[in-house]
């Protein structure tokens, strides 16, 4: 029995099937490289010695997805499949509800067909808006501020409803926070194309001299010093998430919304001077207004991923950090280089 994961050479995807080729899984990718590169199926074999089966295929593309689960023998399904630039899907938002939404459609629609029920969803914090207050839980209202959140709702949405149709589906919706840090190979990392919208990879680059300076977005929030506080959780923690909640889901029933977040937040200036700690670097900063849409603080209750899924995040800041800048160091074009 094979799993197959969407968004597979992405970012968090690409992590998280580095720790389930450990345990030895079958793994298929789909991905249409719109966001990644296939050096990553280099670097995951140089990492784990195993390798994986990749098809090169489009979400959207009913055919293609058929034929993917007409000629392998799937159990479950991680669909990281996705766009997700906030900024980008105010200016498109045709494109991300196409390929977010229509495109998770087209999936289920696939898996339906071929009686394979089991599901792990990358969702987001960013479902909860901009009304409650942290920690965040996930008995909370839902709502969207921009058309990104909005594919994650709707999907979400079209989950639960799908769970409510036909109790045979177990479905896992990941709301993940703020995802940061790299494997500590330092072989896979993340590297967003153009100029980063997160503050994590925009840091990474001003420290490795690509960009210049960041800009800090307010510093008059009522926070520890002003500035935005968010709950950054390692990709690996996030990663090993993914597998707790694979391995769960025949425990869960119907769709089960779990936040996975460490449960600690941190400020910008907090990772500004963390980062210059740890890389040796300068990162010049200057303040400047508020970015639209931006909440003071965001970090989780992560009391259901601990019981449900016995899961918990146990990599702290200076490890996140640490990894991000090996990663970033190693590899100042991504996987260009
Ligand atoms: P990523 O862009 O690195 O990975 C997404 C992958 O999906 C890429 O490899 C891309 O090529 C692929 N893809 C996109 N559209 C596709 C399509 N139509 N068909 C096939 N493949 C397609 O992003 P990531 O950071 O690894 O995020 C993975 C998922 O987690 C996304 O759904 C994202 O919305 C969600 N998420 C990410 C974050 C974050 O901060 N990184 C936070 C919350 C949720
Ligand atoms: N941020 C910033 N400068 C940047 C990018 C982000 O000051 O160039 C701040 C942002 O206002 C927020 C925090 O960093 O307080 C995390 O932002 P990010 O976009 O990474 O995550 P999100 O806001 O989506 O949780």
């Amino acid at each position: 029995m094979s799993l197959l994961i969407t968004g597979g050479t992405g970012y968090i995807g690409s992590h998280t099937v580095v720790e389930l080729l450990k345990l030895d899984q079958d793994i298929i990718i789909a991905d249409n490289l719109s966001n990644s590169s296939t050096v990553v199926l280099d670097r995951i074999k140089e990492i784990t010695d195993k390798s994986v089966t990749f098809i090169k295929a489009d979400i959207c593309d009913f055919a293609s997805l058929d034929a993917i689960f007409e000629q392998n023998d799937i159990e479950a399904v991680i669909h990281f499949a996705g766009l997700k630039a906030v900024g980008e899907s105010n200016q498109i938002p045709l494109n991300y509800y196409q390929n977010n939404v229509a495109g998770s459609v087209t999936l289920f629609q696939v898996m339906a067909k071929h009686n394979v029920k089991k599901l792990v969803f990358s969702s987001s914090a960013t479902v909860y808006g901009e009304n409650n207050v942290s920690p965040l839980d996930e008995s909370m209202p839902t709502s969207a501020i921009n058309p990104y959140g909005q594919t994650k709702l709707m999907v979400e949405n079209i989950l639960f409803d799908l769970a409510k149709s036909d109790s045979e589906w177990s479905i896992a919706c990941l709301r993940y926070f703020n995802p940061i840090g790299a494997h500590d190979s330092g072989l896979i990392g993340e590297h967003p194309n153009g100029i980063p919208n997160n503050l994590l990879p925009y840091v990474a680059q001003v420290a490795v001299g690509r960009l210049a300076q960041l800009q800090v977005f307010g510093d008059d929030y009522d926070t520890v010093d002003g500035t935005g506080v968010r709950d950054y959780i390692h990709v690996v923690d996030l990663a090993l998430g993914h597998v707790k909640a694979l391995q769960k889901l025949d425990d869960i029933e119907g769709c089960q919304p779990i936040n996975i977040g460490t449960g600690n937040g941190t400020s910008v200036l907090e990772i500004v001077n963390t980062f210059k700690d740890i890389s040796g670097k300068d990162i010049p900063y200057t303040i400047v207004p508020r970015r639209a849409g931006d909440i003071a603080t965001v970090y989780a209750d992560a009391s259901v991923a601990n019981n449900l899924l016995d899961w918990k995040a146990t990599r702290d800041l200076t490890e996140m950090i640490t990894d991000t800048w090996r990663w970033q160091s190693k590899n100042p074009n991504g996987f260009e280089s």
